[in-house]
C-alpha cells in the first residue's frame, strides 16, 4: 500500500474528549471515527487491524472444531419472549418496530437465534456435540457508552454457541473454548489471565472472563501468585457478607451528626462503630456486577480515607457529591467526606440499603441513617450492589494481589436455561428426549484491538505486536524528490510485496521528520529508512518500532534480515 493513496488521516493533538490511551491513540493514528455516542467507523488502518484479529479467531475456533454461521442482527421479539429475556434484558435492548407494527430487536447476542436454528435442526444424540460461531456486529445500548470501541454501543463479537447431549460432553466443549481462548489471546500478543467469573444463577464455577490486564480497565479482579487462582471481584466476594434479617432493620430517621473530630479511618470507624478492617473491604458493585469502588485505606501520612475507583476516572466521587447534594441541597463539592457503611438485605441492591452512613456535603457533619429511596432517589445508585472484598486466597489461603484488568473474552456453561425454555430437545440414545446442553462463549473484537494499544504504546504511539500489526513493514525514503532514494524504496516495496510481506511506502513529498512521526504513531512494528548518506553505501537502515533498535543493512540483505 502506498502511504499517499491510503486514507489515513494521522492527528497530533490529543483528542479531548478520550479518556484512555487506546481511544486516543485509535483517533490520532486513524484507525476509528466516531459517527454518534458509542457508534464508530473503522478506516482503512483499524479495520486492517480488526481483520487480524478476527483471522486469528477464526483459526483457533476452527481448530477447535467449531463451524462458522453468519445469523442476522434483526431479531425478532417472540424468540426473546420465548426465553424469557424480552421482559428482562432492559434497556441495553434496542427494540422497534417495523411497519406491520411487528416487535424487533437489533442483537445483543444472539442464544435465542442460534438456539432456535439448532433446534429446528438437529433431532438425535448423533448429530451432537456442534459448536457454532459467527464474528459479527452486537448492539447494545450501553447506559454509558465511552473509551473508544471499548465500551461502545455498536461492536463486533465473535461469539460460538455449544450444544452437548450431556454434561461431560459440555465439559469437554467448554474447556476447548478456554483452551481456544488462551491461543487467541496470547497469538495477539497479550498479557492477560483467565478469572473465574460469576455464573448467576447457573451456578459452578463454569464461566471464565479472559482479562487483559491494563490499569485503565474498568473490572478489578483478584489473583494468587502462590496458586493459580483468580476470579474477577465479584466471584472473589467468598465470603459473602451476612445477610441481615429485613424485619430486624429499623427504618431509622435521617439525622445529621456534627463530627469535627472526624479525620483519620480510625475515628471514622469509631463513628461507624465498625473495624478498620471492615471498612477498608467495603467494595461496591454496579448493577450489572462492575466493581465501582472499594473504600480503602489512603495514604498513611495523610491518613484519609480514599475512594479508590476501578472505573479510571472521578465518576464515584461525582456520585457521591451527587447523592451528598441530592440530600442537603449544599452545592456539590463543599464536602466530600466519605463514610459509606451499608447493610444487605435481600438481593444486594442498596435500594434495599438501610441507614447508610455517609459524608454530609457539609464540613464537619456526616448523615446518619439515610436510607436510599426513601431520603433520595438517584438513578445511578439506583441498583448498586455492596460486598466485600476478600483478602486471602480460597484455594491457598495466601495474600490476594489486586489488579485491574479489561474484559475481552467471556466463556460461559450455559447448561439447559435457553434450551429448556426454547425447546431445543433431541433423541438419545434409548430413544428419550432430553434438553440440549449449551455453553456460549464472546470475545470482542474491537475491544480486543483496543486492549491491545493500552498495553502496547510509548510517548509516539502504537507498539503493535507483529501478529496483529496493520502492516509489517513501513518503508521511509526521507526525500521523494530524490530520484535514487524513491527508486531504492520502489524496488523494496516491490520485492517486499512479492514475499509475502504487507508493506506499506511511505511516498509521500513530506519532510522525513513527518514520516517518523506518523510511522510510531501508526506503531508499525518494523521501519525501513532509505537515506542519501547509507544508500551510498548501499545501506538502509532498519529500525524496530519498539526497541528503537537501529541496524544499517545492505539491501541486498534487508528481505532475510526482517524475515
Ligand atoms: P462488560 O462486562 O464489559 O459489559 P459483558 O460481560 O456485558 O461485557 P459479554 O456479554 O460477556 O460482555 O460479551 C462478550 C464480549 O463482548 C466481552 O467479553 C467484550 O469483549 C465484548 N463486549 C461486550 N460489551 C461490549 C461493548 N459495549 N463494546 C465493545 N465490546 C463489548
Ligand atoms: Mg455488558
Ligand atoms: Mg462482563
Ligand atoms: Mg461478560
Amino acid at each position: 500500500m502506498r502511504y499517499s493513496e491510503m486514507f489515513l488521516p494521522t492527528e497530533r493533538e490529543v483528542p479531548s474528549d478520550a479518556e484512555v490511551i487506546s481511544h486516543q491513540l485509535m483517533l490520532r493514528a486513524g484507525m476509528i471515527r466516531k459517527l454518534s455516542a458509542g457508534v464508530y467507523c473503522y478506516l482503512p488502518l483499524g479495520y486492517r487491524v480488526i481483520r487480524k484479529v478476527e483471522q486469528i479467531i477464526r483459526e483457533e475456533m476452527n481448530r477447535a472444531g467449531a463451524q462458522e454461521v453468519f445469523l442476522p442482527m434483526v431479531q425478532p421479539a417472540e424468540l426473546w419472549q420465548e426465553s424469557g429475556r424480552w421482559e428482562h434484558y432492559g434497556k441495553e435492548l434496542l427494540r422497534f418496530r417495523d411497519r406491520h407494527d411487528r416487535e424487533y430487536c437489533l442483537g445483543p447476542t444472539h442464544e435465542e437465534v442460534i438456539t432456535d436454528l439448532v433446534r429446528h435442526e438437529l433431532k438425535t444424540y448423533r448429530q451432537l456435540p456442534k459448536n457454532l460461531y459467527q464474528i459479527q456486529t452486537k448492539f447494545r445500548d450501553e447506559i454509558r457508552p465511552r473509551f473508544g470501541v471499548m465500551r461502545s454501543r455498536e461492536f463486533g463479537m465473535k461469539d460460538a454457541y455449544s450444544f452437548d447431549a450431556d454434561e461431560e460432553g459440555a465439559e469437554i466443549s467448554y474447556s476447548k473454548m478456554f483452551e481456544a481462548y488462551k491461543r487467541i489471546f496470547s497469538r495477539c500478543g497479550l498479557k492477560f489471565r483467565p478469572v473465574e467469573a460469576d455464573s448467576g444463577t447457573i451456578g459452578g464455577s463454569f464461566s471464565h472472563e479472559f482479562m487483559v490486564m491494563a490499569d485503565s480497565g474498568e473490572d478489578g479482579l483478584v489473583f494468587c501468585s502462590s496458586c493459580s487462582y483468580a476470579a474477577n471481584l465479584e466471584k472473589a466476594e467468598v465470603h459473602p457478607p451476612e445477610k441481615e434479617n429485613l424485619d430486624a432493620v429499623e427504618e431509622l430517621p435521617l439525622t445529621e451528626v456534627h463530627t469535627p473530630d472526624i479525620r483519620t479511618i480510625e475515628e471514622v470507624c469509631a463513628f461507624l462503630g465498625v473495624s478498620p478492617r471492615e471498612i477498608v473491604k467495603t467494595m461496591i458493585f454496579s448493577a450489572d456486577g462492575k466493581p465501582v469502588a472499594v473504600l480503602v485505606r489512603g495514604d498513611e501520612e495523610v491518613n484519609e480515607i480514599k475512594v479508590r475507583n476501578y472505573l479510571g476516572c472521578d465518576e464515584l466521587e461525582l456520585a457521591m457529591d451527587d447523592m451528598i447534594e441530592a440530600i442537603t441541597g449544599a452545592p456539590r463539592g463543599f464536602a466530600g467526606a466519605v463514610g459509606l457503611r451499608g447493610r444487605i438485605i435481600a438481593d444486594n441492591t442498596l435500594i434495599n440499603m438501610r441507614n447508610v452512613v455517609m459524608g454530609a456535603n457539609k464540613e464537619d457533619y456526616h448523615l446518619r441513617n439515610a436510607n436510599p429511596g426513601r431520603d433520595f432517589q438517584i438513578e445511578a445508585f439506583a441498583d448498586l450492589k455492596i460486598a466485600r472484598e476478600t483478602d486471602d486466597c480460597p484455594r491457598c489461603g495466601k495474600a490476594l494481589s489486586f489488579a485491574r484488568g479489561i474484559e475481552v473474552g467471556h466463556v460461559f456453561k450455559l447448561g439447559t436455561k435457553y434450551s429448556k425454555a426454547m425447546e431445543a430437545v433431541f433423541l438419545d440414545r434409548n430413544g428419550k428426549e432430553q434438553t440440549m446442553i449449551m455453553g456460549c462463549y464472546g470475545i470482542g473484537t474491537g475491544r480486543t484491538v483496543a486492549a491491545c494499544i493500552e498495553q502496547n504504546n510509548d510517548e509516539n504511539g502504537i507498539v503493535w505486536p507483529m501478529p496483529i500489526a496493520p502492516f509489517h513493514v513501513i518503508i521511509t525514503p526521507v526525500n521523494m524528490n530524490d530520484s535514487a532514494l524513491a527508486e531504492a524504496a520502489e524496488r523494496l516495496y516491490g520485492s517486499f510485496a512479492a514475499g509475502g510481506f504487507e508493506v506499506l511506502l511511505d511516498d509521500r513529498d513530506e519532510r522525513a521528520g513527518v514520516k517518523f512521526k506518523d510511522a510510531d504513531l501508526i506503531g508499525i512494528p518494523i521501519r525501513v529508512t532509505i537515506g542519501p548518506k547509507k544508500l551510498a553505501e548501499g545501506k538502509v537502515e532498519i529500525r524496530l518500532r519498539d526497541t528503537g533498535e537501529v541496524t544499517a543493512v545492505p539491501l541486498e540483505e534487508v528481505e532475510n534480515y526482517i524475515r
